[in-house]
Formats: structure tokens, sequence, C-alpha cells
């Protein structure tokens, strides 16, 4: 599974992240008021994966974990960030850059999603850095989508992923049980936005609401 963001850098020399979007200030990806980034690429294919677009393996937006840094704290009353995809894990090392430059502005708490099982991780020695990014975060939620696996509950996509809680930060926080939100946001002029992890009569209700529009 090698794809061309590892290791990202530009001419410069600084690391930029691929990124397919962002979006600064939501309550449907977690606890509190947070910042979302969706990284392009992923070579998984899931059957139901409703990040496509997302998923494919190119070039989307660029930028320094620094810019990003910025664009995700923006807001003021932000309190943490969730990082989903594509894959992030594929983009490990600039991520850590990302966190870490995040943390030196704010204590922000963080949530990651990943294809990967953390015990695929953590035992790949080839990809340190992957495991090494753990080490970061708050939340990993881990595991491919799995579309009849997935039960609607909480924050995971299906019941075969795990909320798994590397620090105690985040463990009062119901994952699991709570039910599904999404937001909509309106990006620009003609696109909107979904945030968060929709039921399927969600979505069926905005596919149909759509069509209408058209
Ligand atoms: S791992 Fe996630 S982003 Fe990748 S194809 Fe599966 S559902 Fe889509």
């Amino acid at each position: 599974m090698q794809l061309h963001q590892e290791n990202n850098r530009s001419v410069s020399g600084q690391s930029t992240i691929n990124y397919a979007h962002y979006h600064c200030g939501t309550y449907a990806l977690g606890p509190g008021y947070r910042s979302v980034l969706w990284v392009q690429g992923c070579p998984r294919n899931c059957a139901g994966c409703i990040s496509k677009k997302w998923a494919e393996e190119k070039v989307a937006n660029e930028a320094s974990p620094q810019e990003l840094a910025y664009l995700l704290l923006q807001d003021p009353q932000i309190t943490g960030i969730t990082i989903s995809g594509g894959e992030p894990l594929l983009q490990a090392t600039q991520l850590i850059e990302l966190v870490c430059e995040c943390r030196k502005h704010k204590d922000v708490d963080l949530i990651c999603y990943t294809g990967f099982t953390f015990e695929e991780i953590v035992s790949d020695q080839t990809h340190p850095e992957r495991a090494q990014f753990l080490q970061y975060l708050d939340v990993l939620i881990d595991g491919p989508y799995k579309e009849e696996l997935d039960d609607e509950r909480g924050l995971r996509g299906s019941s075969n992923q795990r909320v798994i809680f590397l620090t105690n930060r985040l463990k009062e926080y119901e994952f699991e049980a709570n039910s599904r939100k999404v937001e909509i946001s309106k990006e620009g002029v003609e696109e909107l936005l979904m945030v968060g992890l929709p039921s399927k009569s969600i979505n069926e209700f905005l596919a149909k609401r759509l069509k209408d529009f058209q």
C-alpha cells in the first residue's frame, strides 16, 4: 500500500499534507467543538465508503503543517481535532508535525480514524512513524469500514471498528452508544459539506432532497 503521500516534501524541502478538505467548527465528530481534517487518498476501496472522492489517490490540496494548524485553530472556541480521510496514517510523519504545531498554540484533544488495525500499526517495522503518531492521539478509531457490519451506532462506522482510548482524556465521552448526527454546511457557491457519520435513514433522506433540488 504505497502512496505518493508518504514523506511528501515540497521543492523547498518543507513537508506538505495532501488533504481533501478541512472544516473548522462542528459538534458532529466527537466531544466539544472540533475542527476536522480529511486527508486525501486511501487504497482500500471499501464497499459503501461515504468519502469515495476523497479516497482517490491523487494530489488534492496541499498545505504545510503550519498553514493547516492555523486553519484548524482559527476559531478560538475549538477544543479538539478529528482527523479522517482518506487514510491518515499514510501521512503520519506530516501529521505528527501538524499535531505538534497545533499543540504549540492550544492543548487540543485528538481523534483519528484509520483503516489499519491497532495491531497492524504497532507491529509494522517498515513504518515506525505510524506507531509514533499514535503517541499523540487521545482516541484511535481503527479498522476498515464494513458495510455489512454498519449498525448505525455512534462514531464508529461498523461494529468491527474499535474506539481505542490511548489516553484518559476523552474517556467520559460516549463514542459508541450515542446516536449519530450530521451537520450540513454550505461550502462555496455550489457545494454542500456533510460532517459526521450519517445513518442509513439520513443518507436516504439527503439523497432524496438532493434529487428534489436537481
Ligand atoms: S478505509 Fe475509509 S476512506 Fe478508505 S475506502 Fe474504506 S471507508 Fe473509504
